[in-house]
């Protein structure tokens, strides 16, 4: 789905980004470290499932525009007990007369995850935010709300119908905390040429500047590099380790600027001797394929994923 202008034309996209929630704490990659999954053999597929839960629990979601993104974005979908009850009710007799005609979010959800989510309420201290930049300054859309596009003298902004067509946008998965702040991320960026990479970020584990590097994050997510630049760059020669990690990566990913692979080298060589892992652990990523400004190394590359081990980022142990 997306949002047009009847004015200008403008188009407003929706984020397509995979979210999830840090509930489970098995495994410190968003969505579950799928290259496990390489490893095991076919037959031990269903045996492995039911004894490991690798797949975190996916943020139920709302279409939304948020006014602080000032664009379409999707918001956290976590009504009160109250509606989660009458929704237990429901999907208990999912087949028949009472259930039929009534469309919610909760009643398409696994047993597993509704669960999860019930208790993620339960235990729910603050209000749903905007899942691209963490405020609750957004209106949920529907056919009653109506919007306008400041830029051109307050058009109105129309919906247009769903697209599901497979999308070459970038792969970037994203999981929050249980109070729906964003924890990590693992984003998917593009060099040239259709090659591709990725860089983790991890606001999760990280004691300290978190509010920064989490603003910083979700810049990142609204593909905004030079605005996660910005957020950082009063602390970006206090010499703090996983400032200098962000900053490699925003350099890295190049999201709406040029990337500069001698920058990332700089910045993240420095993150990794203040001993960030996950400094050591992106450089190796990189170095596998290289950026514009860093030249390929596989033997490099071996080095660092191998350092960022040492240093305790295993993404192929579980917790
Ligand atoms: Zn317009
Ligand atoms: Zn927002």
């Amino acid at each position: 789905m997306y949002l047009k202008c009847t004015g200008c034309s403008e188009y407003f996209s929706f984020p397509e980004h995979f979210l999830y929630y840090e509930l489970n704490n098995t495994c410190r990659m968003p969505g579950g470290d799928m290259s496990v999954l390489d490893r095991i053999p076919l037959a031990e597929f269903d045996a492995y499932f039911a004894g490991l839960d690798i797949l975190h629990t996916a943020v139920a979601i709302e279409y939304c525009w948020c006014f602080e993104c000032n664009r379409p974005s999707y918001a956290e979908y976590l009504p009160d007990l109250r509606q989660f009850d009458i929704a237990a009710g429901l999907r208990k007799c999912r087949d028949s007369e009472t259930s039929k005609g009534i469309e919610d979010n909760l009643l398409v959800l696994s047993d597993t995850e509704f669960q999860r989510l019930y208790n993620l309420r339960l235990h729910r201290r603050t209000a749903c935010k905007c899942l691209t930049c963490g405020t609750g300054n957004y209106v949920r859309l529907d056919a009653n709300i109506r919007l306008e596009h400041e830029k051109c003298w307050g058009s109105p902004i129309e919906f247009i119908g769903i697209i599901r067509s497979g999308s070459a946008a970038p792969i970037v998965k994203v999981s929050y905390d249980s109070e729906g702040r964003l924890a990590r991320a693992n984003m998917e960026f593009r060099i040239k040429d259709w090659r591709s990479n990725q860089a983790f970020i991890d606001v999760y584990g990280t004691a300290v500047n978190q509010d920064v590097l989490r603003n910083a994050a979700y810049a990142l997510l609204r593909g905004q590099g030079p605005v996660a630049l910005n957020c950082i760059k009063e602390l970006l020669d206090k010499s703090h380790a996983q400032v200098l990690g962000m900053a490699g990566v925003i350099h890295a990913t190049g999201y709406n600027m040029d990337i500069d692979g001698s920058l990332v080298l700089a910045y993240l060589k420095q993150a990794i001797s203040l001993s960030d892992g996950i400094a050591a652990y992106n450089l190796g990523n990189f170095l596998r394929t290289g950026l514009p400004g860093m030249a390929a190394n596989d033997k490099s590359s071996t080095y660092y994923l191998h350092l960022a081990k040492e240093m305790g980022v295993d993404f192929s142990q579980h917790r």
